[in-house]
């Protein structure tokens, strides 16, 4: 099937490639499967087999994306797309020049999701999701999923390249809901990820159930009285702030079309202490983000954003970085090939820096620890964070339990106001949302970080 896929995509790219100044193809054929329990009711059982693919062509400066459902639409579809771009393009094509490239990227499998029944992933995830409701008499509800996909990509472009992916994702999410004393409601989640393996699923009792501790153990929690606080963010939730507060602003489309963020985003500028460095690595291994060749057909690369406090590099399509005179990044995704690629993160980390986590925290008379993430919201500049769970810090000790923690700021400012990097690190599986394309997988990460004069919102 693959060779006579590229032997067609190719075939079709070499008859259009003079049409238009640019142009490329992409298909994708997939394989998931998905169950979902809510509480005891198994709520959804899926199996689909789906190709999907999609055409962008660009002339003159002007894109067109179409997309269509079977290789027999293919030619009369490229046709539409090269009209479509012609119509609009009325300026002049700027890409940034990539090289040629024919690869095929194969998934090294250890066990195959597959090769597994529909019924032995029932029963698995019934198990766990029993786990959780039987944790607690407090717990309520749960929301437990399985689900693992396998696709190939297919990618050919007028720029010569051929490039073919396989990509598997295994994914595991537990969400427990705790009701306590007043109806107060509180929510545990756990999540976990592989790129390579089924049985990554199994054995994992222990953090199944640390999402009913957690919803439980916040029941107890009293509101957090509101003020500025010196404030440790856990690895889970200092990841999600660089990607959140930050990494968004460093996508080049966002800066290239705003004045204000190309003067606050100037290369070369300082932005926080000297042990800072944030990095978006598509390079790391067998992690949500990780790619090998983005959607346009640019290899994954390991970029500094910041480093050593200073803002050294953005993220970038082919077009960003033609239009700004920068590198490509390898930064341009798509969800699936049914949607165009735009520029979007991997895996966004902060550096672990030297300070050990009992450092960081015993001079702190008063202060909060939050940890992992419950929701939150970013515009512009300014960021707004739930924390699933919050500690007082006093004396230099974690101490009582408080809840309803949301941490407000604008990026720059608490950027500068990082105290502390420690010298832990840690990766977590997300999904990103950007211009109706989501959840793309990515992955954040970063160690502990201490963080000085943080508003803190109680209740
Ligand atoms: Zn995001």
């Amino acid at each position: 099937m693959e060779n006579s896929t590229t032997e067609r995509l190719q075939d079709a790219i070499a008859t259009y490639r003079n049409s238009v100044d640019y142009l490329e193809i992409r298909v994708e054929q997939s394989e998931s499967t998905s169950l979902a329990f809510r509480g005891k009711q198994l709520d959804a059982v899926n199996r689909s087999f789906a190709l999907a693919g999609g055409i962008r062509a660009c002339h003159q400066g002007g894109w067109s994306f179409v997309t269509f459902n079977g290789l027999e639409e293919l030619k009369p579809r490229i046709e539409e797309a090269i009209a479509q771009a012609k119509l609009v393009g009325k300026e002049t094509t700027q890409l940034a020049a990539i090289a040629t490239i024919e690869d095929y990227v194969k998934v090294e499998l250890k066990r195959d999701p597959r090769g597994v029944s529909l019924q032995d992933k029932r029963q698995i995830l019934e198990a766990y999701n029993q786990l959780i409701l039987e944790y607690d008499p407090r717990i309520q509800t749960t929301m437990s999923s399985l689900g693992d996909v396998f696709t190939t990509n297919y990618f050919v472009n007028s720029v010569g390249s051929c490039i073919v992916q396989e990509r598997l994702d295994v994914t595991g999410r537990f969400g427990a809901i705790a009701r306590g004393e007043g109806g107060i409601v509180r929510q545990g989640f756990e999540s976990i990820h592989s790129r390579d393996d089924f049985n990554s699923l199994i054995g994992v009792e222990d953090r199944v159930l640390g999402a009913a501790k957690r919803a439980v153990n916040q029941l107890e929690a009293n509101s957090v009285k509101g003020g500025q606080y010196t404030v440790i963010l856990d690895p889970y939730l200092s990841g999600v702030f660089i990607h959140e507060a930050f990494g968004h602003l460093s996508e080049a489309d966002f800066v290239y079309e705003n004045p204000r963020m190309q003067e606050l985003l100037t290369i070369g500028k300082p932005l926080g202490i000297e042990q800072l460095n944030v990095i978006d690595d598509a390079t790391l291994e067998n992690l949500p983000g990780s790619i090998k060749y983005d959607d346009e057909g640019v290899p994954g690369q390991r970029k500094y954003l910041i480093k050593n406090g200073v803002l050294t590099q953005r993220l970038h399509s082919r077009e960003t970085a033609g239009k700004m005179q920068e590198q490509p990044t390898g930064n341009a995704r798509a969800l699936r090939a049914n949607y165009p690629p735009i520029v979007r993160m991997t895996n966004t980390a902060i550096e672990p820096g030297n300070t050990p986590f009992e450092d960081m925290i015993s001079d702190i008379e008063e202060g909060v620890y939050a940890v992992r993430m419950l929701g939150g919201q970013t515009n512009g500049e300014m960021f707004t964070f739930a924390a699933a769970e919050g500690y007082m810090i006093r004396n230099g000790k974690i101490a009582e339990p408080v809840s309803d923690v949301t941490l407000t700021g604008n990026v720059f400012q608490t950027l500068k106001d990082i105290e502390a990097i420690g010298n832990d690190t840690l990766f977590t599986n997300g999904g990103c949302g950007k211009g109706g394309q989501m959840p793309l997988p990515v992955s954040v990460g970063g160690p502990h970080l201490r963080i000085k004069n943080v508003v803190v919102g109680g209740r």
